[in-house]
């Protein structure tokens, strides 16, 4: 896909097999005690609707601060959290702060934002998945429709069956439903009218490619009609120029989220970032 190799693994590509190797260890040794030491937190990036300046919701995105090895990417040890099953628990903790975050601003009057959350594939297919949603929600008080689930291509392709019913139950609690990094994965999109879903996320990569290439904007216009005739709703992620910008707007895509507009902020940025913004 397009995406291999994108953003993840700068710092690990300049390091040999055996040093990779042990920072592999490393990080599988020690993400199981980063939950318990407080190393885990949440960054928040906001989704804006371009024409108002309006913003509209914000992806709450994970970050670990090593000790020792410093800040690591989640394009590195969210796929570790995956190996050793530990991406139940961080799945968690992620969904619970960012649903309390979520409360907090209702409560200031931000009551026309939603918190989106990313999900990885196996914490999706776990048995208990619904229950902790729903638990997750009743602890923080935060009714479902503050709450969207970005899901990736591959939870949409496989397991169509259990994929359609958990689906189908969040969207009756009113959850809103993504798909994230839309247009890199799977080329069939023939689940889409299946599926309850309510946001495509273009990718970052088609704008990227959109910029240099007549056929990434050619796909970025093909997906914005899709999701007309589809009734959804859409999203440009990682736009960080005025260009990109200009060009999306032209074809139609009214949110956007990317640099261009703001970097992922610490919680306690978000409001004033909000207060101060103007396009
Ligand atoms: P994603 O969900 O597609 O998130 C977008 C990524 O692009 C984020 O990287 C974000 O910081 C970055 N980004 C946003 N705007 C721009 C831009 O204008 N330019 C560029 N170059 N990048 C931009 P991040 O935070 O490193 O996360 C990487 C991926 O890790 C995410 O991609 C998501 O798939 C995964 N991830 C992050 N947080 C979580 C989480 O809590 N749970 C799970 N399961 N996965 C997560
Ligand atoms: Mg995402
Ligand atoms: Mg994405
Ligand atoms: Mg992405």
């Amino acid at each position: 896909s397009i995406k291999s190799g994108s953003k993840n693994n700068y710092a690990v590509y300049s390091l040999g097999i055996s040093e990779q190797r042990h920072r592999h260890l490393q990080i599988e040794k020690d993400l199981y005690q980063a939950l318990e030491r407080q190393e885990i937190s949440l960054v928040y990036q906001p989704q804006i609707q371009a024409a108002g300046g309006l913003i509209v919701g914000w992806e709450a995105l994970v970050r670990w601060q090593h000790p020792e090895m410093g800040w690591i990417s989640p394009g590195e040890f969210i796929a570790v959290a995956e190996e050793t099953g530990l991406i139940l628990q961080l799945g968690q903790y992620v969904l619970r702060h960012a649903c309390r975050q979520m409360a907090i601003w209702r409560d200031l009057g931000y009551r026309d934002w939603h918190v989106a959350v990313n999900l990885s594939v196996k914490e999706f297919r776990e048995a208990s998945f619904l229950a902790s949603v729903s638990a997750i929600l009743q602890e923080t008080d935060l009714e479902p429709h503050y709450l969207e689930l970005e899901l990736t291509e591959r939870i949409a392709m496989e397991n169509e069956e259990d994929t359609l019913q958990k689906l189908r139950y969040l969207k009756e609690q009113g959850v809103k439903l993504s798909i994230d990094d839309f247009g890199t994965g799977y080329s069939s999109l023939s689940y889409l009218p299946l599926y309850p879903i309510d946001k495509l996320k273009i990718a970052r990569e088609l704008v990227v490619m959109a910029e240099h290439k007549e056929e990434g904007m050619e796909i970025i216009a093909a997906i914005l009609s899709l999701a007309h005739a589809l009734n959804l709703s859409v999203i440009a992620e990682g736009v960080e120029t005025r260009e990109q910008l200009r060009f999306l707007l032209a074809q139609g895509c009214r949110q956007i989220q990317g640099y261009y507009f703001s970097k992922p902020l610490p919680p306690e940025q978000c409001v004033p970032f909000a207060q101060s913004f103007k396009v």
